[in-house]
């Protein structure tokens, strides 16, 4: 994408200032003309921009509804008691606080509310489809407790439920973390929840990436299983970037006092408005309908990668995304990220189990199907997207092959287009 282009400040951002409109627009049309497989992102619905964008930003509310350390909160307490009653009826959760910014400070407020300094903690490793936040050395979960990992089985690819088990016996942790940024298939919360009375330890559920599966019960809840559930906002669950944490009943007010004063100032109450919408959207059945289909496409691109001669771990994926493992290409995970950039097709380089690459080059690559399933596309447009991949990846130096796919991928995403109304660059004349 040529980013010189400059714009006149007459598109979507007509109130922000030319130089910073530009950037803007420059994003917008890199989404609207790209295809994006990240699995963590999505494309928000007008409703859950609006309120993000809404006055509501102005707002102090420190505390919760009907407890604030400020006045004129009588209707963002409206605001934050719908996102409140909507989310726990979604998850069917006993306790639900909603002001987390994000899954991180989700996950915090948990070890802030349960744990220690030097507590034990136990976590899937990083390498092996976990999260910064479940232990790693370079993250404060890390640093300031003891951490332990689970894996994956390196044959199956699949979490050993045994080998769980036997770790926490050992370790013996005082809470459990289960939940993946990168984990193709179902997590058995009943099983976790049994190992963890075993040791007498918490359990957590970090539901960030399944969390609109869960909604759609394509994935099982992590109620009544779970002490406490985390989840982000922005993932499958498409809506604002944020974070909340559920639990049952009995630990209600130590998550809320972690949350606030523990952690965070003020809550972000038009960040809360934007969660409330997309909890509205996430309850309508057009919601399922969409959960769906992120699964039916994440199969069909997976079967598609598969008879182009990819290997994926686990041989496949019962979720919304999966790992091409590349150690049979002539490719890593950074060339190839970098070379589907090239002709707009985002994913993002990630580690296989037991990866001999360094973490910044990795062997390879993770897609997701949320956002091009919000975009409207099925399965023509998954075999489509893996045989662009494919035949970029097998031809890396080809310019008519990277022309060609870019010739592509331009008509495929004019054909499902996103924010129409906001701006067709495409149709719009740009000048210099
Ligand atoms: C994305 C993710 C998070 C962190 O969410 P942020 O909003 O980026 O802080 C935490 N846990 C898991 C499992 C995730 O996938």
């Amino acid at each position: 994408m040529d980013n010189s282009q400059k714009f006149n400040n007459s598109h979507m951002f007509k109130h922000i200032d030319p130089i910073l409109a530009n950037a803007l627009n420059l994003e917008l049309i890199r989404q609207q003309n790209s295809i994006e497989l990240i699995a963590s992102e999505n494309f928000v619905s007008y409703g859950v921009l609006e309120a993000q964008g809404s006055i509501l930003t102005n707002k102090y509310a420190e505390g919760l509804p009907s407890k604030r350390y400020y006045g004129g909160c009588e209707y963002v307490d409206m605001v934050e008691k719908i996102a409140i009653d909507r989310l726990k009826a979604l998850f069917n959760a006993p306790y639900a606080n909603v002001q987390p910014h994000s899954g991180a400070s989700a996950n915090l407020a948990v070890y802030y509310a349960a744990l220690e300094p030097n507590d034990c903690i136990l976590g899937m490793a990083l390498d092996q489809g976990g999260h910064l936040t479940h232990g790693s050395k370079v993250n404060i979960s890390g640093h300031w407790f003891k951490s332990h990992f689970y894996g994956v089985n390196p044959q199956s690819g699949l979490i050993d439920y045994d080998e769980v088990l036997a770790i926490a016996k050992t370790v013996k942790p005082k809470i459990i973390i289960a939940g993946a940024s990168n984990y193709p298939r179902i997590i058995d919360f009943e099983k976790f929840r049994k190992i963890a009375d075993e040791v007498n330890a918490y359990l957590m559920a970090d539901i960030a990436h399944i969390a609109g599966l869960i909604i759609a019960k394509l994935h099982p809840n992590p109620f009544p299983h779970a002490h406490f559930v985390t989840s982000t906002t922005h993932k499958t669950l498409r809506g604002p970037r944020g974070g909340v944490v559920m639990c049952q009943e009995e630990f209600g007010a130590k998550i809320d006092k972690a949350v606030f004063p523990g952690l965070q100032g003020g809550p972000l109450m038009h960040v809360i408005a934007a969660k409330a919408q997309a909890f509205y959207e996430a309850g309508q059945s057009d919601f399922i309908n969409y959960q769906q289909q992120i699964v039916t496409n994440a199969k069909y691109l997976a079967k598609t990668f598969l008879s182009n001669g990819f290997n994926i771990v686990s041989g496949g994926t019962d979720n919304h995304l999966m790992t091409i493992d590349l150690r049979n290409t002539p490719v890593t995970g950074k060339i190839a990220s970098e070379a589907l950039e090239s002709v707009n097709i985002t994913v993002n380089k990630n580690a296989v189990p037991n990866d001999p690459q360094k973490p910044f080059i990795t062997s390879g690559i993770r897609v997701g199907t949320p956002a091009v399933t919000t975009r409207g596309m099925q399965e023509p447009q998954m075999k489509l997207i893996a045989e662009l991949i494919a035949n970029k990846l097998y031809n890396l130096t080809d310019q008519t092959i990277h022309n060609k796919t870019l010739a592509c991928v331009k008509e495929l995403t004019a054909d499902f287009p996103i924010y129409e109304n906001f701006l067709l660059e495409r149709k719009a004349s740009i000048k210099p």
